[in-house]
């Protein structure tokens, strides 16, 4: 007796419902898509009780012909692609044909559409994927989709739901990217008959970004711009003093699809090391464009993975872009990308950067200027210019006023004090000289070895290597001690036994090498600079004051600001005489 049988179509369409439509939020993000990819200018998303009793997309795209409507409903029916050659070079967000029916064979549909050339437009309802009626329905141009009841046929689904306030606050998530995805595209959402959002849509991602996520996040944002290698990045990221406990403002979106992507968040945290404290996480809208041939987009079933040809094109063009934005100073380095062990060699070829560069203006407190508009009509207030040329940055006019409590020095230039805080300028001028020293940063030999203790001799002589590209030598001196024979030369002889335990406390962390040895070029670099409390000279003042004023040193290897400006109208406002 034969024992397999070939599943139903409304059974396989459950199972795929499962993978594609897991809660109200992933309905919204299929329908959205499927208005963006009919050509819509305008789409509104309305729920109720979190999606679970009503859904309702409206847009104004293309419409479907009268005579497609029964066929949109069908398993793998799409109009996107119909040869296994248009899979190579997608250029919609659905393709697979799967939505339709995965989401009406798990609720109550009801869907209104009209296209251009015809008079009438059709009326479709459904209960369980099943058709019960198909008639001519007078409404404009575009279509309506309402999904109510959701999984009300599959009560093992049903329960996994959150409160009705959870999936709601998911589906607002689901629409922040799929509005932030088109800034061209009027964007409104309507949550239990209040609008929760609504983006203009005059294509200005400045605008979108602030309808989107607010004042306060834009205000802390850059800009950033590059072209690496047939890839273009653009979009804004957080300045160093907008940090964020979380990566929950990590967007990235890819030929207009949201995806999620390690590669691209590594490639953007690692331009923010050393200016930022650990378990702080920048935020970013960023809009790469790239041939549609050089992805996979058909790697995960919701489409949010998707796979790069040549990823490390995509890593460099967000890593330089972010450095360029952030100080503007940065020039192509070897590339800080490491393939993941488990891709094949497709990028692994390494190529020249040859990135555009378009370094951020010196302000440091610059962010989004766009203020939402007064006018009924959204109308957006660009920046000035924020291309300079790449060139050494001239010393403005300063004047060292002094030095406060043995710690700040006070600079004047123009109608701004500046307090710099010398340890960490100097700190920071010592981290960027150690960096630079390739190989090694320059050792000093030792008359005598310095014989230490230290807590973990082993770690220390089975990192033997590590400590000698940092300008160390250690040997085993027995008993638990080591026998140092070089120190590098930013360091006193008197303080190797605490930078060899500080170095000590960061191998036993792991993690991976660059970033260790940087960690362990900033403690390397905090011994070597001058300490606060200590009195400095004032060509030593001078010196450190002309760095931070040319905009070379800003952060400290830790991540704090070096310098904070007083305004000569702050000054002013607080003495009241404006
Ligand atoms: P896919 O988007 O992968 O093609 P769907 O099941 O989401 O599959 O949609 C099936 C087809 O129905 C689409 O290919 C498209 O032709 C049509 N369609 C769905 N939604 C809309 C819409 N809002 N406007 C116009 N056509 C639509
Ligand atoms: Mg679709």
């Amino acid at each position: 007796m034969s024992k397999i049988i070939q599943l139903s179509a409304h059974l396989a369409d459950l199972i795929a419902a499962g993978e594609v439509v897991e809660r109200p939020a992933s309905v919204v993000k299929e329908l959205f898509e499927n208005a963006v990819d009919a050509g819509a200018t305008a789409v509104t998303v309305e729920i109720k009780n979190g999606g679970l009793t009503l859904i309702r997309v409206v847009d104004n795209g293309s419409g479907i012909a009268s005579d497609d409507v029964a066929r949109a409903f069908l398993r793998h029916a799409t109009s996107k692609i119909a040869t296994e050659a248009d899979l190579e070079a997608i250029g919609t967000l659905g393709f697979r044909g799967e939505a339709l029916a995965a989401i009406s064979s798990v609720s109550r549909v009801e869907l209104e559409t009209r296209t251009e050339d015809e008079s009438d437009g059709t009326r479709a309802v459904l209960d369980g994927g099943d058709i019960i009626s198909i008639e001519p329905a007078a409404r404009p141009r575009g279509t309506t989709i309402s999904v109510r009841d959701l999984f009300f046929n599959t009560p093992a689904r049903q329960k996994f739901m959150k409160t009705d306030r959870a999936e709601a606050a998911a589906v607002l998530q689901t629409v922040i990217r799929l509005a932030l995805s088109r800034p061209d595209i009027t964007v409104r959402y309507i949550r239990d008959g209040e609008e929760e959002l609504r983006t203009p849509g005059d294509g200005s991602t400045e605008a979108c970004v602030y309808s989107a996520l607010g004042r306060e996040f834009s205000a802390g944002m850059l800009p950033l711009t590059l072209e690496n290698e047939g890839v273009t990045a653009r979009g804004f990221i957080s300045k160093v003093e907008a940090l964020r406990g979380n990566r929950n403002y990590q967007f990235f979106f890819v030929n207009g699809r949201c995806i999620r992507s390690k590669t691209l968040q590594a490639a953007l945290e690692q331009a923010y090391r050393n200016r930022m404290f650990t378990g702080r996480f920048p935020s970013c809208v960023i809009y790469l464009e790239t041939g549609a041939s050089r992805l996979d987009v058909n790697v995960h079933p919701s489409k949010t993975e998707i796979k790069f040809l040549f990823e490390k094109h995509v890593f460099d063009a967000v890593h330089y872009g972010a450095l360029s934005a952030l100080d503007g100073t940065e020039t192509p380095r070897e590339t800080a990308y490491h393939p993941p062990v488990e891709r094949g060699t497709d990028f692994a070829v390494k190529s020249p950067v040859v990135g555009t560069y378009r370094p951020a203006p010196r302000d440091v407190n610059r962010g989004l200027r766009y203020e939402p508009p007064a006018a009924p009509s959204p109308r957006f207030y660009p920046e000035p210019d924020a291309q300079v040329a790449i060139e050494t940055p001239k010393t403005p006019d300063f004047r060292v006023v002094g030095e406060a409590m043995r710690t700040y020095i006070i600079v004047e230039s123009g109608e701004t004090l500046w307090l710099i805080d010398k340890h960490a300028a100097h700190e920071r001028v010592h981290f960027d000289r150690l960096r630079s020293e390739s190989p090694n940063p320059m050792p000093q030999s030792l008359l005598e070895p310095i014989i230490i203790t230290p807590e973990d001799a082993e770690t220390l002589l089975d990192s033997a290597e590590l400590l000698t590209s940092l300008g160390f030598e250690v040997e085993d001196f027995g008993g638990g001690k080591l026998a140092v024979r070089q120190i590098p030369s930013d360091i006193e002889p008197a303080e190797t036994e605490s930078v060899l335990s500080e170095i000590c406390t960061e191998l036993g962390r792991g993690g991976d090498f660059s970033a260790r040895r940087d960690e362990i070029l900033a403690s390397v670099a905090c011994k070597a600079a001058i300490k606060s409390g200590k009195n400095s000279g004032e060509q030593e003042l001078y010196e450190l004051a002309g760095r931070v004023m040319r905009g070379e040193v800003r952060f400290c290897p830790h991540g704090r600001p070096v310098a904070v400006d007083i305004t000569k109208t702050f000054i002013d406002k607080n003495f009241k005489r404006i």
